[in-house]
């Protein structure tokens, strides 16, 4: 009964919580922040136990669980929930797994899955950040009225790959795969910044929402391979004659920081999209990522909101530009750890946890 009554988000407070996530993404930075926090730490391997995990021994979980499949994570549900685990998901968890599977995953999570619905679908994204006010890039409803440079991409985060430019519609139509759902904006010029937010309904100080508090924790820029160093070889045009076409692949991550300036307008694109998405769904938690371009004219056009940690993060292991003006040493993961045991402490991990 005790234990019962200790049961909070399907976790029981009573007893040591364990934080497991899939071992890939930001895995590593976020056993390294769960252990700082004082917490076990779990990694769900697929297929094979990752050897490199024992080059980093800070970042290795204490004990991992092999599984053949992404699938195969719901079979030991039942044995992870008696463990006391709360999972903290990342792209390539929900991605690889699905969202679908992800948000009926029976192992209580962190963050609001609701969120799923909206994120993984590109039209529900734009519904609710264009509802919140937040500036995006044109959307081109049809093939037919490409009247400029598009960028055409496909839905889920499988780290730019698969989109494409086409400059006209024979451009499009030429490099078009049939059968998977895509959305067409325009393309926008200016500079790429991600920024790394989290939200906390705990936070009674900071940047002040309706309900709760909202923090910067980081900004990066993705290297995408092969659009960053095409130029090397000479136009785009040319190239095409050799078959070689611009492609958007995530191989890495450089930190930045933004115009001081610019930071006003940061905070309150992030503030709005947190207030919609309590009318919308009850609330996103924890961390999220709005990314974006911001042009010549000051401008930051948003083409896609990541509703959790993101790779980029895991610049800042040791902190960030902004993040060391809250707390030194206060990385993404570890402020997710950070979150459940303030909300572990308090009584509150249903309001962290789903
Ligand atoms: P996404 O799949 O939305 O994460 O986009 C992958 C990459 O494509 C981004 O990191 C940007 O480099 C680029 N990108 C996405 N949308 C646009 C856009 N509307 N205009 C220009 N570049 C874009």
């Amino acid at each position: 009964m005790a234990s019962r009554r200790r049961r909070k988000g399907g976790v029981d407070t009573s007893k040591d919580i364990v934080l497991a996530t899939v071992c890939s993404h930001s895995s590593l930075q976020i056993f390294h922040g769960a252990r700082a926090e004082g917490f076990r730490t779990l990694g769900i391997a697929i297929k094979e136990r990752p050897k490199f995990y024992d080059a980093f021994p800070l970042g290795k979980p204490d004990e991992f669980l092999v599984v053949d499949s992404y699938e195969e994570i719901q079979d030991h549900a039942e044995a992870l929930r008696e463990k006391n685990v709360i999972a903290v998901p990342h792209g390539s968890f929900v991605e690889y797994l699905g969202p679908e599977k992800f948000a009926k995953l029976d192992i209580p999570t962190f963050g609001n899955r609701k969120v799923l619905a909206w994120e993984s679908d590109r039209e529900k994204q734009r519904a609710w950040l264009l509802s919140a006010g937040v500036d995006m890039p044109a959307k081109v409803s049809s093939p037919e009225e490409i009247d400029r440079p598009v960028f055409v991409k496909y839905y889920g985060a499988k780290g730019g790959k698969g989109a494409f430019i086409a400059k006209n519609q024979e451009e499009f139509f030429a490099g078009v795969k049939r059968g998977q759902s895509y959305t067409i904006q325009e393309y926008v010029v200016g500079t790429r910044y991600y920024v790394h937010f989290f939200y906390t309904p705990l936070g009674r100080g900071g940047y002040r929402l309706s309900k709760g508090s909202l923090e910067l924790l980081g900004v990066d820029r993705r290297d995408e391979a092969n659009i960053d160093e095409m130029y090397k070889l000479g136009a785009q045009e040319t190239l095409r004659h050799y078959g070689l076409y611009p492609t958007f692949v995530v191989t890495g991550n450089l930190p930045v920081v933004l115009r001081e300036s610019l930071l006003p307008k940061v905070f309150e694109m992030g503030e709005r999209v947190v207030e919609r998405s309590f009318d919308l769904f009850g609330g996103m938690i924890g961390p999220f990522c709005l990314e974006g371009i911001v042009t010549d004219e000051m401008q930051f056009k948003i083409f896609e909101i990541s509703t959790r940690i993101v790779a980029g993060t895991n610049l800042f292991i040791q902190g960030s530009p902004y993040s060391d003006l809250i707390e030194p040493g206060m990385s993404t993961g570890r402020r997710i750890a950070r979150e459940i045991r303030l909300a572990a402490k308090a009584g509150r991990l249903d309001d962290v946890v789903t």
